[in-house]
This record gives C-alpha cells, structure tokens and sequence, in this order.
C-alpha cells in the first residue's frame, strides 16, 4: 500500500510527490498522457522564477528527471474510478487497481475550444487560451479576445497594458462578468484601446506560420468580415477534469473546493492546481499547491 497516489503528473503533481518523497513517504505519481501537463503543449514560459524565458517542455521534463531520479514511481496508466470514502483509498485505472493511505488529486483542467478552422494548427503560434501566460509576447501589437465572461473581460484589460488594440468578441449583446469589470472595459472602449464585436463569433483563423487575421460571422447581420490581428486569446471557459471524483464537493464550474491546506470534502484527499478552486492557475501556482498539500498530507499520515 502507497502512502499517497498522486493523479496527474503536471506542475502540481510532481512538486507534491518531490516534497513527499524527500519526507520519506512511499508515493506513486499515475498519468493518463505525458508527464508535465499543460507545460508540455507550452511554447514560452517567462513567468516562472528562474528562468528569463524556457520552453514548457524543457521545464517539464527537469521536473520529471527530478522527481525521478530520488525515486519517486510514476505508472501511465488512465485513473478511470476512485473509490475515496474509507480509510483504504482505492484508485482504478485502465489496467490496474492501486490501494493508498491518502491521494492527492491535481488531474488539471482543460481550455474549451473554438472548434474552428485554424485554431488547432496555429496554437501556440499566435492562438493562446492564456493571457497572463502568453499576452507579454505581443507588446503594441493588434489581439483579439474571445468571450464574455469575467476571465475574458479580465483579459482585456491585462492586455490593455500590454497591446495596442484588442477586439473583445462576444457572441451575445451583454457581458456575463461582473459590473466593476464591464464598466472598466467600456472606458477602455471610449479611448479606442478596445474595440466591442458584440453578436458575433470567430469562424476561422488565418495564418501561415503565425496568426494574422481571423474571420468573425455576426449573428445579426449575417455578414462576416476579416479583422487583422497578431493574436487570438480564447476566454470561453476551462472544463477541469472531476467526472471521477463525484462524492467531492464541487463548485457551480465543477472545480473541486479545497481549504487553504488543500483538504478536500473527504478526509484523506487533498487537491490542488487548477483542478482546485483556485484564483489563479498557473505552474508557480500549481507548483506552491502542491508543497502545501504534502505539509497536509505528512500530518494526516502522521496521525492515520
Ligand atoms: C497554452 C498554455 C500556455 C500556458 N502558459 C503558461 C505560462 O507561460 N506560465 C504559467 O505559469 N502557466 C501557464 N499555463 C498554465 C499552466 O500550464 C497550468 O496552470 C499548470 O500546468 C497547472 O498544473 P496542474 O499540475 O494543476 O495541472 P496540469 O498541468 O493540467 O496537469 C494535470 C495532469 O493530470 C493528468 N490527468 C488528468 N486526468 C487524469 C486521469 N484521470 N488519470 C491520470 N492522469 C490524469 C493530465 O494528463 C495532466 O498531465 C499555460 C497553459 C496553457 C494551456
């Protein structure tokens, strides 16, 4: 029997079983995909202390070499059930089934596409579903943002600092953000810095190498015009990846709600990165998620 299985082998993961691993638990870290998560499908990463500027994939496979190398076992196989109510853990994959004092879920989230023309080929080419992450790369350029909710609107206006122009797209004729946000985003309209495409939809991206332009059909009007842009931020909601953790409490969104120690509705399963409730979901953050559950999970295993 492990000390702890940790599901998801990205940022969150990994920190978690390095810091339990170095406290002397027996942990097994099970991937369904690659290991890094969301890093690996990441271009340029300037955000993380450290490092100026290094690929997600070059910063994922150190993680992994890390964590390997002082013996922590990571199994690919795809976490299919849990059982997670009794003292015993019981974690099913596709092949195997796995017993543990405690589990550590940070199975991550996933970006809601556009499912248009373009948008998988030009990705990380000028196509980003993070603004924070990605929106420093294209300082006094033209960007469009997608959306129309608070995640959108707040994009706008971290690229307003950044870029020259930014579209906001919306497909309906009134935000679903919050007041404060939308009042901001209409100043940021009377000085020309954002330009409202309300009614409307992206139906295509253009580009060879790199984004520059993208088509957008307005509902209304029928009509599609072609808008230039360097960018194209998609803001239209993240799905994190919960459908097997039913008996956990979720919020409205399906994220999975955790107390400052990262302790889950269940005792014995924490939780953390952006599978968690979190304010923001980045690696820093799914990083520091992971090093305060191990402190939860030493103390509950200290007591079990
Ligand atoms: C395009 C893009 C660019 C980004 N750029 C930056 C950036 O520049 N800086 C920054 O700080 N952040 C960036 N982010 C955000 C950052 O990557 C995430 O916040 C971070 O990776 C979250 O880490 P995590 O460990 O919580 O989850 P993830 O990285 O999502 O890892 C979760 C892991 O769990 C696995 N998993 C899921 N379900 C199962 C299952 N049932 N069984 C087994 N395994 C499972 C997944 O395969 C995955 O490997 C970017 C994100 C994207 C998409």
């Amino acid at each position: 029997m492990y000390d702890c299985i940790i599901i998801g082998c990205g940022p969150s993961g990994m920190t978690c079983a390095l810091y339990l691993k170095r406290s002397g638990k027996k942990v097994l870290i099970l991937e369904r995909s690659m290991p890094g998560g969301q890093m690996v499908i990441t271009t340029n990463v300037e955000n993380y202390p450290g490092f100026s500027h290094i690929d997600g994939a070059s910063l994922a496979t150190s993680m992994f070499e890390q964590i390997t190398s002082i013996g922590v076992e990571v199994i690919f196989e795809d976490v299919i059930a849990c059982d997670l109510k009794g003292k015993v853990k019981r974690v099913k994959t596709d092949k195997n089934q796995y017993e543990s004092k405690c589990v550590y879920i940070a199975t991550g989230a996933t970006s809601r596409l556009l499912n248009v023309e373009g948008e998988k080929r030009l990705t990380s080419k000028g196509v980003s579903y993070c603004a924070t992450c990605d929106g420093a790369l294209y300082k006094e350029k033209v960007v469009a943002v997608v959306g129309g909710g608070n995640t959108s609107l707040e994009d706008c206006l971290y690229l307003s600092n950044v870029a020259k122009k930014i579209y906001l797209i919306h497909r309906r004729d009134e935000f679903r953000g919050d007041e404060i946000l939308v009042k901001r985003i209409k100043e940021l309209e009377k000085q020309e810095k954002i330009e409202l495409v309300l009614n409307s939809q992206v139906v295509e991206v253009l580009g060879d190498e790199k984004v520059s332009a993208i088509k957008v059909f307005n509902k209304i009007t029928s009509n599609t015009k072609t808008l230039d842009v360097d960018a194209v931020f998609v803001a239209i909601g993240r799905t994190p990846d919960t459908e097997i953790f039913g008996d956990l409490k979720r919020d409205d969104y399906g994220y999975i709600v955790v107390d400052e120690n990262k302790k889950t509705s269940i005792l014995g399963v924490f939780c953390g990165g952006d599978v968690s409730n979190t304010h923001l979901r980045q690696i820093v953050t799914a990083c520091g998620d992971g090093a305060t559950a191990s402190l939860s999970i030493n103390e509950y295993l200290a007591k079990y």
